[in-house]
């Protein structure tokens, strides 16, 4: 449910509607936009509240929200939701790209990754510390020296990094070194953790799982709405198809639909979906075309991993198809 404040409502009316609201066990969720102040009523919802909440003073309307995410839903924040990474805008106008090496292995791996995708125009380092592995016996990440080698990437290149946190145990850690904390197809319905990643005050990026549907998806980033962090970036990354020829196929329409269910930036992984690297320019394009306010991509290391000069070609051919969608330069738009 959501209530509606009227234009010239005072602060006192708005905090009288959440003492209401409270009194009831049901927990409250402000979305102060330029156009509208709306408090998101979550809980065991009784159809009598509506009227209650109706006839207080300050309140213009009561809604039911008939989806089952409410947060991340359009009626509740109708504004485009917009995260800031270093100097870029995800979910605005920009086209940010994340790049970097699939997993962190060394030093040299990784710092020259980030010098070179910077000077492409990558506003964010990505690089996995902990790794998902379908295999256990494959490479499963250097850990917490992974991160450190990432930190030194940033402070050499003051790009962000984005990594990703596979338990709830090591939110903490993982939160002392990333600026954006990503949640892996593979954990995207791990409830424990989206719960531990809801009470971090930074962004997440938020993998769709590979047999997600739209709806489980948005609920999974529900859970790190309803925790009280607001930042949720949602990644688009191939699904789960009788296809083989591709490692999954990747969704282009989850990207505007998503757009029209949800106020949240919406991204898409060209690399694990397709896990082949000549088809990770042209599904970074389409992407783009269809909407994207980003892309994630692996850079030099990895089957699906672009090398450094493909990465640039990539780049300037990405902004292209990004103006021709009137998005403008990453680092100057909102
Ligand atoms: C990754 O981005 O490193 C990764 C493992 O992606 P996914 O969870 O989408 O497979
Ligand atoms: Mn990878």
């Amino acid at each position: 449910m959501i209530e509606v404040m009227k234009k010239d409502s005072t602060q006192d009316q708005l905090e009288g509607v959440k003492a209401r609201i409270e009194s009831h066990g049901l927990e409250v969720h402000l979305s102060e936009g330029v156009e509208r102040t709306v408090v998101g009523v979550l809980g065991q919802i009784f159809i009598e509240l509506k009227d209650e909440l109706e006839s207080l003073p300050g309140v213009l309307e009561v809604i039911l929200i008939s989806k089952p995410y409410k947060l991340s839903s359009r009626e509740f924040k109708n504004e485009d939701t917009v995260i800031k990474g270093g100097d870029a805008h995800i979910g605005g106008d920009e086209l940010v790209v994340m790049a970097g090496p699939c997993a962190v292995e060394d030093e040299d791996q990784v710092l020259s990754a980030a010098h070179a995708v910077k000077a492409a125009g990558a506003k964010i380092l990505r690089g996995g510390a902990f790794k998902p592995r379908s295999s256990p016996y494959s490479f499963r990440g250097m850990g917490v020296e992974g991160l450190r080698l990432l930190a030194k990437a940033r402070e050499e290149t003051g790009l962000p990094i984005v990594t990703e946190v596979m338990s709830p145990e090591d939110v903490g850690m993982v939160d002392a070194y990333a600026d954006i904390l990503q949640i892996g197809t593979r954990n995207s319905q791990n409830f424990n953790l989206l719960d531990a990643v809801g009470k971090v005050r930074k962004p997440v990026l938020l993998k769709r799982g590979f047999s997600a549907t739209y709806e489980e998806w948005l609920l999974a980033a529900e859970y790190v709405l309803a925790g009280g962090n607001d930042q949720v970036i949602l990644c688009e990354r191939g699904i789960r198809t009788f296809e083989t020829g591709t490692r999954f196929t990747i969704d282009l329409s989850a990207i505007p639909m998503i757009k029209s269910l949800s106020h949240l930036p919406v991204i898409a992984d060209p690399s694990h979906s397709t896990g082949r690297a000549h088809l990770v320019t042209p599904m970074t394009l389409a992407a783009v075309a269809a909407g994207a306010h980003g892309v994630i991509v692996d850079v030099r290391d990895g089957a699906q991993a672009l090398t450094f000069d493909t990465f640039a070609d990539m780049m300037t051919r990405a902004k292209a198809v990004a103006q021709s969608v009137g998005k403008v330069p990453a680092g100057t738009g909102r």
